[in-house]
């Protein structure tokens, strides 16, 4: 009989372990072992289950780069397992399943990310299912091989590729979709690949590349939006880049006003992306007048990157140590599927 594979759980936080405090019945982490006594069927399940925890654990909103990292070096301390299912809060899993995703260089195993939205002890939760077949994702192999080799987010029934995620429903289970990539599995009475949209096997070693430059931001333009908001966010001290969240297929204002305040932060080097704030579908700059300024400045096209994966790609690579030259040029290509 074939060896049981073994996965390592790394709680992180967030409402699938949540539990109400009896006394206040507000909701408070729980530590693994009530976890455990929640899901009886974890005993049942044929992997080898280890546990690991962030410590402290916390809600999702509360994390960042140094969360990433700590997430990053427990996978890299624990190599002698198969997989990896990350139990976290849905609020940010879409980022940090991107920013996973550049930190873990190599991955050749299954890191699932995947969480609920009403407690484990809770009688209706969508913790107990999203948990347990996150761990048969992470455990599946076919011929020796783990079928998924990359970071991935499980919930409510899909697999998505974490790059490509994004968190569109704040009550329903179905929380997450993947707008601009096909679902890498779906779970029914069987669990069915789409192995056309995974990434293919890559040969390793896991490189972590830990080193990530928070100095970026997000400003998601609207209709009458000052030249004075956008000076002001890209005034900040220590900023290197920014991703503009632009109209349709990434247009924007033409006045003097908002295109001088971009121009300004061109000139003193502040790398500008431009990356659509519509659900679906890609940047297409200079398509319109209304984005030839933007190709005139050098701004980037984030082509159909979501903003999540933008983003942590910016502190990506300003952690790399690369020049504005070289973001320009490596932006906009591929480093693990979360462009095309
Ligand atoms: N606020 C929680 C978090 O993201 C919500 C959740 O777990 O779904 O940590």
């Amino acid at each position: 009989m074939a060896k049981p594979r073994k996965v390592l759980l790394i709680y992180t936080g967030g409402t699938i372990g949540m539990m109400a405090d009896p006394r206040t019945g507000a909701l408070k982490p729980m530590d693994l072992e009530h976890m455990e006594d929640q899901v009886p069927e974890l005993s049942r399940i044929g992997a080898a289950l280890a546990t690991a925890s962030l410590d402290p654990v916390m809600d999702s909103s509360d994390m960042g780069p140094k969360e990433w990292v700590r997430i990053a070096q427990l996978i890299n301390q624990h190599k002698d397992y198969d997989g990896y299912v990350v139990l976290h809060g849905t609020d940010t899993m879409a980022y940090s399943a991107s920013a996973l995703s550049f930190i873990l260089n190599g991955l050749t195993k299954p890191v699932v990310f995947t969480g609920s939205l009403l407690p484990l002890g809770v009688l209706r939760t969508d913790g107990k299912e999203n948990l347990l077949t996150a761990i048969e994702i992470a455990a599946a192999h076919q011929d020796g091989v783990p079928v998924l080799q990359e970071v991935a987010i499980y919930f409510e029934y899909s697999l998505y590729r974490g790059n490509r995620s994004v968190k569109t429903h704040a009550e329903r289970f179905e929380a997450f979709r993947s707008p601009n990539w096909g679902r890498l599995a779906e779970a029914g009475v069987h669990i069915r690949w789409n192995h056309a949209a995974l990434l293919p096997p890559r040969s390793g070693p896991l490189d972590v590349l830990d080193q990530l430059d928070p100095n970026v931001g997000v400003i998601r333009l609207f209709p009458g939006i000052s030249g004075d908001w956008v000076r002001h966010s890209l005034g900040t001290p220590g900023l290197r880049g920014a991703v503009l969240t632009t109209f349709g297929s990434g247009n924007g204002p033409r006045n003097e006003d908002f295109i001088g305040a971009l121009r300004e932060a061109r000139s003193r080097g502040i790398v500008l992306v431009n990356a659509t704030q519509c659900f679906g579908g890609r940047v297409d700059q200079g398509r319109y007048q209304t984005s030839s300024a933007f190709n005139e400045l050098g701004i980037v096209p984030a082509g159909d990157m979501t903003v999540e994966a933008a983003v942590t790609k910016l502190m990506f690579l300003f952690g790399q140590g690369l020049t504005e030259q070289q973001i320009a040029l490596q932006f906009p290509q591929s480093i693990c599927g979360e462009v095309s």
